[in-house]
């Protein structure tokens, strides 16, 4: 049994690795890279093995650095299943064709640049990663539908068990045991976990043990969240502060989750009577509105208190003042709200998306307020921002940062330290294999894994279980 490492290897996107066990090849994920635009030579370099060998996808859920490059691996020959549980597999769907329209137009920006600075066209440079065809033909390869908790047969001598990671709506944890022979053996792959407590989904779970190797992200390896009802009660002061400035509350949100967490507090803050009852919201994404709705027709992957209201009939996302804006005129419009608006849109590390109007239009303004509730990876316009630039760069145009920005991490759709130390401890896993983290954030991680075996892979890197 080998298995090898192909993505989100001392990085924290671009996850893809691959098990080899009982004459089958399973991979688990096939992500994009993210952060910066150069990332295009990493996601087109050849994957590390050759993609119509591979008989199984296992996907954890649907978040880009996961499903990323699943079109790519259809348009290079893979011809095998797909099994992700019911709800990865809706999100998935948005999210790649999503992703493959954006490739489509970044290759008609590569294009343009190369056109300008070398007044020839580019030959290799403006072709897409893939293509909204490509996107929509890999949909044809999802199988069979994982159920939290259900053992599945994937083939003679393997079983897989998807077990609730309680990180995005749908995401799971994997567990493969395998038979070859007299030997058994159990893979555990983390996928991304949750940070438990939060108010629409349920806390990670632990698979069974004993586990021979385990797989583990540790994006937050680092760092402690605060607890979720400080959190609220810290972004219920910026937006009512702000809206006492006069100024907007721009939050720069992950369409998948985050969004739909954020409208659900705001919703919670209303109720209560914590925020005034005629704030106009604005959901600014098309992504995260199909989310929304792909959200409330899964009860079976929510927190119990959020299962019973969508069963109930009611709408947990409902707000008086809210609007969700799917065109692009729409959106424009939400720029005439000088104040009293709060504006959700994406992309989260805004490197692309209608986040960038909205900054452009409030960046610059003292009364308004940006709000980063989710991971910054390095190398972003958010991070820039978070990191204390003055002015910043936005459509071939300086602002200069004067909003006040707040970071609200507790928010967190990952796990933090204690929480990822505390179920790997219950795990007991005889190796473990870590991924999906910063190199510095994995290393002082490892240090506290003492006594366990403990690898950190480089990509490409395959070990013998
Ligand atoms: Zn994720």
């Amino acid at each position: 049994m080998k298995l090898s490492f192909h993505g989100a290897d001392r990085g924290v996107t671009g996850s893809c690795h691959l098990l080899e066990c009982a004459g089958r090849r399973i991979l688990v994920d096939c992500g994009l890279y993210q952060g910066s635009s150069e990332l295009h030579e990493d996601n087109s370099a050849a994957f590390g093995f050759e993609a119509s060998s591979i008989d199984h996808l296992l996907l954890t859920h649907a978040h880009l650095d996961h499903c990323g490059r699943i079109p790519l691996l259809a348009r290079r020959g893979f011809r095998g299943e797909i099994v992700a549980t019911a709800a990865t597999r809706e999100l998935a769907r948005v999210v790649m064709l999503d992703s493959a329209h954006l490739q489509e137009e970044e290759a008609r920006y590569r294009a343009r640049r190369h056109q300008r600075r070398h007044g020839r066209a580019a030959a290799v440079a403006s072709e897409p990663l893939y293509t909204t065809l490509d996107a929509l033909d890999s949909l044809a390869y999802f199988g069979r539908t994982a159920t939290y908790g259900e053992p599945l047969e994937l083939a003679p001598g393997i079983r897989v068990t998807f077990e609730d990671a309680g990180h995005i709506l749908g995401s799971a944890s994997v567990c493969v045991d395998v038979e070859e022979g007299s030997e058994r053996r159990r893979i555990v792959f983390s996928g991304d976990l949750g940070n438990a407590g939060r108010p629409l989904l349920r806390a990670p779970v632990v698979p069974p043990s004993p586990v021979d190797a385990l797989v583990l992200e540790t994006t937050y390896g680092d760092r402690v969240h605060r607890p979720i009802g400080p959190t609220i009660e810290e972004f219920y002061q910026v937006v009512e502060q702000t809206f006492r400035r006069g100024g907007n509350v721009v939050v720069p949100s992950f369409a998948l989750e985050r969004a739909q967490e954020i409208l659900f507090v705001l919703r919670e803050g209303v109720e209560n009577g914590r925020l005034p009852r005629l704030m106009q919201v604005f959901l600014d994404s098309p992504m995260a509105i199909s989310a929304t709705e792909i959200f409330a027709r899964h009860p079976e992957c929510c927190a119990p208190q959020v299962a019973q209201m969508l069963q109930a009939g009611i709408d947990p996302f409902h707000l008086p003042g809210l609007h969700y804006t799917r065109d692009a005129s729409e959106s424009e419009a939400i720029n005439r709200f000088s104040s009293g608006a709060v504006i959700l849109a994406g992309a989260g590390m805004c490197s692309g998306g209608r986040i960038r109007h909205h900054l452009r239009h409030n960046l610059w303004r003292e009364d308004c307020s940006i709000v980063f509730v989710g991971f910054a990876a390095r190398g972003t316009l958010a991070r820039r921002i978070i990191d204390g630039a003055e002015s910043v760069r936005i459509f071939d145009e300086d602002i200069r940062v004067r909003a006040q920005v707040h970071t609200i991490n507790g928010f967190s759709a990952h796990a933090d330290r204690d929480e990822l130390l505390q179920w790997h401890g219950r795990l007991k896993p005889r190796r473990t294999f870590l991924v999906h983290g910063e190199e510095d954030v994995m290393r002082g991680f490892a240090s506290r894994l003492a006594g366990a075996q403990v690898e950190m892979p480089e990509l490409g890197a395959s070990y013998a279980i």
